[in-house]
């Protein structure tokens, strides 16, 4: 049996990775804690290790794992800011990721907490459990006729912008690598990044987070969107400014706010922290506003992307073993 550590464990991950074809002839060591420096002696004896958005392999756990005999980083997610690419192929040691299991999954919840969000949804359910039927405070927009921005059309950009086009929203787009064909197709305008915040009445960030792209909306970035504009964010936390972000809402600049994700998400996301006192200012503050939407990562949960993230972790932890390269797309 093919010795496999499997870092911050929930139960669903432990059933798709269960149920994956080929997964019962490894031995799977299941690892609630995340790897990281701390919880290194975890990885001894095995081939390779399976982690996910929040462990962390800097160099010298990369280092250490290489030491350990780990030939393989499995990362049974899409981003990979969490690995020091660099460091993991001076070791010698193969990273592979999952990059497309279900953009439908994130690309709907993207969708979904934004109309939550404007449509008050998560106010008016409560409201009507405790049998108050007022609507009072549940005023929002229509989306026909709205101008969406979407920043980066890859895989998850694309299906949100047809989703935002289905509701008869005018769709903008800002990317780097621009496709006219794909654009002119669904009826999406490419245009600069500043016109892209000066026009959208929401904007949608779908892009990787990077040196580039850290703080991409910031204090002047905001500054220059259209007054009382949504932001929507399930791709990572750092690509906002968390403090610019607040003092926006604070002014009644930005009308509102959804994250699936937040710049100082580690070690709070994904883990029940209900009964603390809660350390974070920033997100008490934001946990606060009336305006602002927030779930804890949970954009990629659907059944559709669990199935298809255990398949090709299980058959590239195989072909690693077997000599094999990885998947194609999924070697990083
Ligand atoms: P992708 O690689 O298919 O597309 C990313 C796009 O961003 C590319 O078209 C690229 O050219 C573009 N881009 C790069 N730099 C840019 C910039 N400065 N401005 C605008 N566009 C830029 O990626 P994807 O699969 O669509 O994923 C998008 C994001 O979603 C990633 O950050 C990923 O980590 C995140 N994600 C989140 C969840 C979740 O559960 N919340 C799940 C999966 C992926």
């Amino acid at each position: 049996m093919l010795p496999v550590a499997f870092f911050d464990t929930k139960s669903y991950d432990r059933q798709s990775f269960m149920a994956a074809p080929d997964a019962d002839s490894i031995d799977w060591r299941w690892h609630e804690f995340r790897l990281g420096s701390e919880t290194l002696a975890a990885s001894e004896g095995v081939r390779a290790v399976c982690v996910f958005v929040n462990d962390k392999l800097d160099r010298p756990v990369l280092a250490a794992l290489a030491a350990a005999g780990v030939k393989h980083v499995a990362l049974r997610c899409a981003g990979f800011n969490n690995v020091d690419l660099n460091a993991a192929r001076e070791l010698g040691l193969t990273v592979t990721r999952v990059p497309a299991y279900s953009p439908h999954a994130v690309a709907e919840h993207t969708v979904a907490l934004l109309q939550t969000l404007n449509r008050k949804i998560h106010r008016a359910y409560n409201r009507v459990r405790e049998q108050n039927f007022s609507l009072k405070g549940l005023v929002g927009f229509d989306l026909c006729g709205k101008t969406v921005g979407i920043a980066g059309t890859g895989k998850i950009g694309r299906i949100v912008a047809k989703i935002f086009r289905g509701y008869d929203a005018k769709v903008i787009a800002y990317d780097p690598f621009p496709d006219a064909a794909w654009a002119a197709a669904n009826g999406v305008e490419y245009v600069a990044f500043d016109a892209l915040l000066a026009r959208s009445d929401i904007v949608s960030l779908h892009l990787p987070l990077t040196p580039e792209t850290h703080h991409l909306l910031n204090a002047g970035t905001i500054a220059r969107m259209k007054p009382g504009a949504y932001v929507v964010n399930t791709s990572r936390g750092k690509l906002i400014d968390t403090t610019a972000l607040i003092q926006h809402l604070k002014t009644g600049r930005l009308g509102g706010v959804a994250l699936d994700v937040y710049e100082e998400e580690e070690g709070l996301f994904f883990e029940d922290h209900s009964g603390e006192i809660l350390q974070d200012d920033e997100l008490n503050l934001l946990l606060s506003f009336a305006n602002v939407l927030i779930t804890s990562h949970q954009a990629f949960l659907t059944q559709e992307a669990l199935r298809a993230i255990a398949a090709v972790t299980v058959d590239n932890i195989h072909r690693l073993e077997r000599g094999e390269a990885p998947l194609p797309g999924t070697g990083l």
